[in-house]
């Protein structure tokens, strides 16, 4: 066997976290990541998520891998069985992904069956791995060893990527200890030969090789993993890649990155990429590299993206759509579309310190992304419109498992995107309870207790529980929807405001036992779309904090009205505390609406407005006249949008027409 890349050395080095920005760069925040702190969740929203992560999701995702024959396919690549495969070809890539959830989750304590798991799979993986170090058992079962050959849709590399990056966190949160790094760095080696000599020219379909090479770069600190990541962004753009109906811009291949201005094509690979494209450029700071990636960025969000940060609007190609596409009824928006948002804009967030990547994170984490698990940790949806006008409810898995291991690898890890520190101090990206530590050189650590009912609560304690010699900084981000913050310190007004970067900052000698408190206000809004989204023209929707409401068909009546249901202009929605489901507690809102009977007939379903009545068209209350059975006014109910199909089977939706 070739040799692999050496062992990190010095994990002083590295943050203990997904992404370890090169500290060369300049980057105001990755500059300085916090290296020897913690950041820790104890408890609160994220820490009940979490913590059913470790104690349900990966356990339920154990189970499955087993069940679904990803374990077996790698059996049979190993002479171990004799068992048919079992599709797709890219099934290698959950085990990777529940690994580094695992691994991951080994910083919260390790736990005795998941670490078992881990070391057998490991044992699995070595016994199939070909002698050069190549792994991918669908290449070595079903294609003979025929590598390669399937760029468009072999998903090789990506799988690779998958894991390279649980072997990075193998690595660092088993410093030294590390069991997939070396088994991942035989293969790794065996590809730095391969794609420079007789696979040159190779575009793999699917990115993600390229964020994970680079990440697999910063733990090893071997440069030629850094100059691969570049060979293959560079590749890309020659338009050699073709699928069927899928042209070069579905595998973001029509136009070199550097060059692209759009996001385009399937939504997952294009974000992949993007977050690959942003760690080349934080390594090696060629400027072209982030203009791309921020001009897409302004691409997604100002015509690409569903208000609950989700992303891709077609189901056909699982793609982008045009500008303001946005359907609500047939909205893609995959679960690791949403997660690869996060991953992109967290990057990004570590270049720049800007509050709109940690907005649009916050927007993508409590919507687009929690959504695609239920609040039972062990069923998902792969899919997740803004409207279902069928009975939906989530899978325990899926035969294109991609997205359940997703959610467990981000749930594992998310206290690494909640915050990041500098030698000025601290800065708080996204709220949950739980605590942040920063050493902050000779004049010892700063160290912030959290506590929050955030999503449902407004109010953000932040407690000193160890301080440094001087002056620090507390910068907490305040987020875009909240407009104005009151901030108290021990109980008095704190004064300030956010600043124009969004974040709201403190700089003063803290004492131990100093109580900052950020107050935001938590009233219901009512929102509106842009006029060029035609899909959802003349709709609201209702946001509180930062989740995105919806209202499910079981609340309005058992008789399939919810698509005839409008909200009565100019009535905003009230709080309703207390809502139940499934055994955790939330804020519901209540809304005067209109409930008509179910229009389905043999009626023809448009009629000729008459000239009196001509005015701006309004989707809910000009054709009141044709139909008989006139509206019912009632009082509705709105529930958080990730909580939806939650208490069985049910309609949805988020936009709802207007009645004047
Ligand atoms: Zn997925």
């Amino acid at each position: 066997m070739s040799a692999g890349p050496v062992m990190p050395v010095s994990q002083k080095q590295l943050a203990l976290r997904p992404v370890a920005g090169s500290p060369a760069r300049g980057s105001p925040i990755a500059a300085s990541p916090i290296t020897e702190g913690t950041v820790e969740i104890t408890g609160g929203f994220w820490g009940h998520r979490q913590r059913q992560n470790r104690e349900v999701t990966i356990p339920h995702g154990i189970g499955m891998i087993e069940k679904s024959g990803t374990l077996e396919n790698l059996r049979i690549a190993a002479g171990m069985s004799t068992d048919e495969y079992h599709l797709p070809v890219f099934r290698d890539s959950d085990l990777y992904k529940l690994l580094e959830a695992i691994a991951w989750e080994r910083a919260h304590g390790a736990d005795r069956d998941q670490e078992a798991f881990f070391n057998s799979s490991v044992e699995l993986l070595e016994a199939a791995q070909d002698p050069d170090g190549y792994i991918n058992s669908y290449v070595q079962v079903v294609e003979k060893g025929r590598r390669f050959g399937d760029p468009e849709m072999g998903h090789e590399l990506y799988c690779a990527g998958h894991l390279f990056q649980a072997a990075v966190a193998d690595a660092r949160t088993a410093p030294g200890q590390a069991r997939l790094w070396p088994v991942a760095g035989r293969f790794a080696s065996m590809l730095l030969e391969v794609l420079r000599s007789e696979q040159a020219t190779l575009v793999e379909g699917h990115p993600e090789v390229e964020s994970a090479l680079v990440e697999f770069y910063r733990t090893g600190q071997d440069g030629r993993y850094l100059e691969l990541a570049e060979d293959l962004l560079g590749r890309r753009g020659h338009r050699a890649l073709h699928w069927r109906g899928f042209g070069p811009a579905y595998f973001q291949d029509d136009v070199p990155f550097e060059q692209a201005r759009s996001v385009r094509g399937h939504a997952v690979r294009c974000l992949y990429l993007l977050a690959g494209g942003t760690d080349i450029y934080t390594e090696t700071g060629k400027p072209e590299l982030l203009t791309s990636a921020l001009a897409q960025w302004d691409d997604m969000t100002s015509a690409k993206t569903y208000l609950t940060g989700g992303v891709g609007s077609r189901h056909k190609d699982e793609a982008f759509g045009d500008a303001f596409e946005l359907p609500a009824d047939r909205a893609y928006c995959e679960t690791c579309a949403a997660i690869a948002s996060i991953m992109w804009n967290w990057r990004l967030l570590l270049l720049t310190g800007e509050a709109r990547f940690a907005d649009l994170m916050e927007r993508t984490l409590y919507n687009g992304f929690l959504v695609g698990m239920g609040l039972d940790g062990a069923s998902f949806f792969y899919v997740n419109p803004l409207q279902s006008r069928e009975l939906m409810t989530r899978s325990p898995w899926y035969y294109c498992a991609c997205c359940p291991p997703n959610v467990m690898r981000l749930l594992a890890s998310l206290e690494h995107y909640l915050a990041t520190a500098t030698a000025e101090g601290i800065q708080v990206h996204q709220y949950a309870t739980g605590r942040v530590r920063s050493e902050l050189g000779p004049r010892g650590a700063l160290e912030l207790a959290m506590e929050t009912g955030y999503p449902f609560e407004g109010a953000v304690e932040l407690r000193a529980v160890a301080v440094p010699a001087g002056a620090s900084e507390v910068a907490v981000r305040i987020p875009s929807w909240a407009g104005e913050l009151a901030a108290t310190l021990n109980g008095k007004a704190a004064g300030g405001v956010p600043g124009p970067d969004g974040y709201y900052r403190l700089r003063r000698e803290w004492s131990v036992g100093d109580e900052l408190v950020i107050e935001l206000p938590m009233r219901p809004r009512v929102v509106r779309p842009s006029q060029e989204i035609d899909a959802v023209r003349g709709c609201v929707a209702f946001e509180r904090g930062p989740l995105v409401y919806c209202v499910e068909g079981r609340d309005v009546d058992k008789s399939g009205n919810l698509p005839s249901v409008s909200v009565i202009a100019g009535m905003a929605p009230t709080e309703a505390p207390g809502l139940d489901i499934s055994g955790q507690t939330m804020v519901a809102l209540k809304f005067q609406g209109l409930v008509r009977a179910s229009s389905v007939s043999a009626k023809w379903p448009y009629y000729e407005q008459s000239i009196e009545a001509a005015g701006p068209a309004e989707a809910g209350g000009r054709d009141e006249h044709r139909n008989g059975d006139g509206p019912a006014r009632a009082e509705l109910q709105a529930v958080p949008y990730f909580a939806w199909a939650n208490r069985g089977p049910t309609e949805m939706r988020v936009w709802l027409p207007e009645s004047h």
